[in-house]
Formats: structure tokens, sequence, C-alpha cells
């Protein structure tokens, strides 16, 4: 393909066209980039998921063996469905000032407003490389990135910052919440309702673990409450999302299952959180149920562990970042991010990008074009202050 180039606006338009929900596929939108990058002589390297139709993409602009800049996102985007959008939203559309589409907000608009500029950062000659780290499935658990930054260490590429490109309205984050999921299943022995003594009851039980995550919540905000943190409840939380169990009013249930999640501050043991409801397992609800039937389990399995993103004042990136966004002001954020991931093998990292939360993950979900305008400036003085120089 010969070189292509694309103002800001025409990137966005073209990420957004293609369907990049998290359960299918990311590789339309992943060849193109690569194919884009291509035809202006930059190489990139693809790293799969299992099934192969996933990838990472990591691509290097200016000098290889100089440690650079990461502009970080992720392609994926949450489901359309049963939401009540007023446009097609993998067709951007363009009014009052904004631009509507699935993923312009959150967070296809800071990758394109990048890529548009791969032609602007080829022209100057970089002395400080700008990598290019575009993710999938990060809707579903932050999963994509792990992949790709093991990729790189393995490779021995050590960036000097990583900036993450999710909906900040340009400020710079420099902490975020760690996530960890879980799903809790319960097995018991049916029998009529009516011999409750000769049954194990699998959704009573789990109520009774679903209560005890409650008081630890309570416990927890009544404790460790941290108001200077700045966050938003100024606490770790806990919370049950989903719960399924039974088959019939008169069967005592065999099965339940629920899933649920903490949400960490910076700083407090989220391995406490697990070890206290294992203890409660163990000690208040396996025994009672075994005593009816010795083979009854209550089993948890591990789902999404995203590490927080702990506040480095004065790091590279964060006075980094300061200074191109113009500002002296720091916040945080109650959304997870990949940034915890890059900051965790000891990259200085902060989040930074255009457009507001507040429009992620919602039906006509856009982005303001004094975003886009805030983003392409904020990275044109990237390349003019900082890596061309
Ligand atoms: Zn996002």
């Amino acid at each position: 393909m010969p070189a292509q180039s694309y103002s800001p606006v025409e990137m966005i338009t073209k990420l957004v066209s293609f369907d990049t929900t998290s359960r299918d596929s990311n590789l339309p939108l992943i060849n193109f980039v690569a194919e884009y990058l291509r035809g202006h002589g930059i190489a990139s390297t693809l790293i799969y998921d299992d099934s192969r139709q996933k990838a990472n993409l990591y691509a290097t602009v200016g000098p290889e063996d100089v440690p650079g800049i990461v502009l970080s996102g992720h392609t994926d985007v949450v489901p359309v469905d049963g939401q009540p959008w007023v446009t097609d939203p993998f067709r951007v559309v363009e009014k009052d000032g904004r631009l509507y589409g699935r993923g312009t907000t959150d967070m296809k608009s800071f990758s394109a407003v990048a890529l548009s500029l791969v032609p602007a950062f080829l022209e100057r000659k970089l002395k400080t490389p700008i990598h290019f780290a575009l993710s999938y499935d990060e809707e579903v658990g932050c999963l994509g990135a792990p992949r790709m930054i093991a990729q790189l260490e393995k490779l021995g590429v050590k960036p000097r910052i990583v900036i993450v490109g999710e909906p900040t309205d340009m400020t710079v984050v420099n902490a975020h919440k760690g996530v960890r999921s879980f799903r809790t299943s319960l097995t018991g022995l049916e029998q009529h309702s009516s011999a409750t003594h000769l049954g194990v009851n699998a959704v009573m039980y789990a109520c009774e673990i679903v209560h005890f995550l409650g008081q630890l919540a309570e416990e927890w905000k009544a404790t460790h409450s941290r108001p200077e943190s700045g966050f938003e409840p100024p606490h770790t939380t806990i919370h049950v999302g989903t719960i399924q169990g039974g088959t019939a009013q008169n069967i005592i249930p065999r099965h339940c299952a629920f899933t649920w999640e903490y949400r960490l501050i910076p700083g407090d043991d989220g391995e406490e959180i697990r070890r206290r409801f294992d203890a409660f397992v163990a000690e208040k609800i396996l025994p009672r149920m075994r005593a009816v039937w010795p083979e009854a389990s209550v089993e948890t399995a591990a789902r999404a562990a995203v590490p927080p993103l702990v506040p480095e004042s004065g790091s590279s990136a964060e006075a980094l970042c300061k200074a191109l966004a113009r500002t002296n002001e720091v916040g945080v954020v109650s959304y997870g991010t990949e940034a915890g991931q890059f900051q965790e093998v000891g990259i200085s990292t902060v989040v930074c990008g255009p457009g507001n939360i507040d429009q992620a993950h919602k039906p006509n979900e856009f982005i303001e074009l004094a975003q886009v305008k805030k983003c392409e400036e904020f990275l044109r003085r990237l390349l003019n202050e900082v890596c061309a120089v």
C-alpha cells in the first residue's frame, strides 16, 4: 500500500468503522493499522491471543535502540446491544461540534489522532522514538496488554514512559483503582423441598457468603477510608454483580454461582479481602454443607486482575504530560486501565486522553471536536518539544 494520509477526524472515522466489540475479532482494524504503517515504512509486531482472532500491535517510529514514549490505546469497544442509538454506531456522524460513534471517546480517538500524525512524526528526525501499543480485550478485564508487555520484556524493549490515552478530558491522571474479579460456584445436594434436613441448599449458602461480602464492604468503608486519596468513593469497594441458582420452587437447589469483584485503592491489600473471604467459606460455610453431604463444595475462580495505578508524584511520565498538557494539576480516576500493568514492570506511566468518561459505554457516545484538537496539540508538542529535540 502506498503511503496514505488521514486527518485526525478521518482516522477516527476509519477506526470506528471497524466493529471491534470485545467478543469479536479485532484483526480487520489491526491489519488496517499495520498496512497503513507499512505504507509509511514502519514495521509492526503483532502479538496474538490463543485463538489468533485478536492481536496487539506494537510499532516504533524513530530509532529502535533508544527508549521511547509509548502511546497506548485499546482497540476493543463495549457492545451496542440493546442501546437506543440514533445513528449507526459504527459510522461516525459529525454534529454540533461532536463526533458520534462507538469508541469515539472510549477510546479510538487517542490512537487515531496519534496515527494520523505519523507523517508529521516521520518528517522530523526523531531522537526519542514514539511507540504505538494497541491492545485487544481491555474492556473485558485488560486481558490483551499483558501479552504485549511480556513480549516487550522478552525483546529487551524498555520504554521510558507510557501514556495511556483513556478519556480524561486531556487532564493528567496519575492513579486509578485496581480490579480483581471472581466467580464463586457452590455445589450442594438436591432434595424435595420438604426435606430440608437431607439437602444442601446451594442458593441459601451462597446468600450467606454474599451477605458476608456486604459486611466486609461496610467494614472496609469504616476502617480503610482515605479521603485524601481523591477517589470517589474514597475507599476500596466490594460488589456482587450476578447470581444464578436453583431450578424449581420445590427442589432444594444443587447449584448456585455468583460473580463478584473488589476495586482497590492503591496501597490497600486486596489479598486480605480474598483471605477473609476464603476463611469465612472454610470456617462458616463448608463444614455445615459437608456435615450433610461430604462432597459439597465452594469453588472460587479468579477472572480479571487489573493492578491499580499507584501515584508516583513527580514521576517522569507525570512531569512530561503536565508540561505537554500545560497544566499543574494531576487527578485520579476510579475506573481501571492498562496503566497499572505497564507500571508493574517498572515503566513510568500516566493516563491522559481526549473525551470524557461520562460518555463512555453509553448509547450515542460522542467526543467533542475540541477534545480532538486538544489531543492533536498535545501530541504535536510531544513531537516538537520532546521527541525531535
Ligand atoms: Zn477504555
